[in-house]
């Protein structure tokens, strides 16, 4: 019988996505200015991410894939300011349940060694191995949905298109993440390892989209900026508080090219204040744009969508990814009128 865990589990980490997106969030709230994705069968073998943050004190070995156990919050208020991406703790816990997971660390006075930690279903640390190991964390996940076979034998059937999505999303981060030299590799069963794209520290966006998707993208962009506003809220009202409303769009988007096109919706890349995540609505209010100019194909889109935090929920689903933003209708609308 599939423990509750496990089912819970299978809530948290639902696709390839959601477990590049933890492992490169852990990555980036350790500090990492470098991570590097590296995929074995397009993911379906494993997906492993090293990281030359921070490292794992050894104090929290024991802790850190136990459900629930996060080092990221220290009181309930810290929960209304949050600087890290991860504060609920469920990512490895549930990675534990799911997967073959282990994790190889350092801390800067331990490195060139560090350990070597394997876990057992439940998230309880089985061993710690003494290994070479450069400050950073690499975090490996093999045989994902191990544990839950039909969920398994599904993305085995998908897996050219999951790995073509977390690759999009991967995309995004890259671009996003100035700070943070990003690597993509891919090794095919029996192949050699392949470098999907790679990107520099302390690079601009437009160095990063060139890196990513090409020159040839890059020459196409058009500075994206507009100021819109949300209807405020009926406590804003009250408040004469107009600070919560008001959005700014900032990114590139591509010119407009007239006649024969093809759609190219993974080049369509959204964020909320600077974090990636899916706004299809706000993707197909500019398509519909484009598309009413007779432009066939749709733009490549870089936006980040900068607000207050008090504008959106990130907190509706377990996986994070889903972004509720308070008043879409009114924003689609001056969006529309604003392009
Ligand atoms: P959360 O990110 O919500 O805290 P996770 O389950 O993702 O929960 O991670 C649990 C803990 O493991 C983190 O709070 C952190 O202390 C540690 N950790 C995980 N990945 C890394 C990493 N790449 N570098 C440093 N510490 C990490
Ligand atoms: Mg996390």
């Amino acid at each position: 019988a599939k423990s509750v865990h496990q089912i819970q589990s299978g809530q948290v980490i639902v696709d390839l996505c959601s477990v590049a997106k933890e492992l490169i969030e852990n990555s980036l709230d350790a500090g990492a200015t470098s991570v590097e994705v590296r995929f074995r069968n397009n993911g379906l073998d494993a997906i492993e991410v090293q990281d030359n943050g921070s490292g794992i004190s050894p104090a929290n070995y024991d802790s850190i894939a136990l459900k629930h156990y996060t080092s990221k919050l220290s009181s309930y208020e810290d929960l209304s300011n949050l600087q890290t991406f991860g504060f609920r703790g469920e990512a490895l816990s549930s990675l534990c349940a799911l997967s073959k997971f282990s994790v190889t660390t350092a801390q800067a006075e331990e490195a060139p060694k560090g350990k070597r930690l394997e876990f057992d279903v439940s998230g309880k640390l089985k061993s710690a191995t003494l290994v070479a190991c450069q400050k950073g964390t690499t975090a490996t996940v093999e045989a994902i949905f191990e544990s839950l076979p039909v969920r398994r034998k599904e993305l085995a059937k998908n897996i050219k298109r999951e790995y073509g999505k977390v690759l999009a999303l991967l995309q995004a981060y890259a671009c996003v993440c100035v700070n943070v030299k990003f690597t993509v590799k891919n090794t095919m069963p029996k192949g050699k390892s392949v470098t999907v794209f790679s990107t520099k520290a302390n690079a601009t966006t437009r160095e990063n989209i060139a890196n990513v998707y090409g020159a040839k993208t890059l020459a196409a962009l058009v500075p994206l900026d507009l100021e819109l506003e949300f209807r405020p809220t009926l406590t804003q009202l009250v408040h004469k508080d107009k600070t919560q409303s008001r959005i700014h769009v900032k990114g590139h988007i591509s010119k407009p090219v007239f006649g024969e096109g093809r759609q190219t919706p993974d080049r369509q890349m959204f964020f909320v204040n600077g974090r990636p995540c899916g706004l299809p609505q706000i993707a197909k209010a500019i398509n519909e744009v484009y598309k009413a100019f007779n432009v066939s194909q749709s733009p490549f889109i870089f936006a980040d969508l900068q607000m207050d935090t008090n504008a959106y929920d990130v907190n509706v689903s377990p996986d994070k990814r889903t972004i509720l933003l308070h008043d879409s209708a009114a924003l689609i609308e001056n969006l529309k009128v604003a392009l």
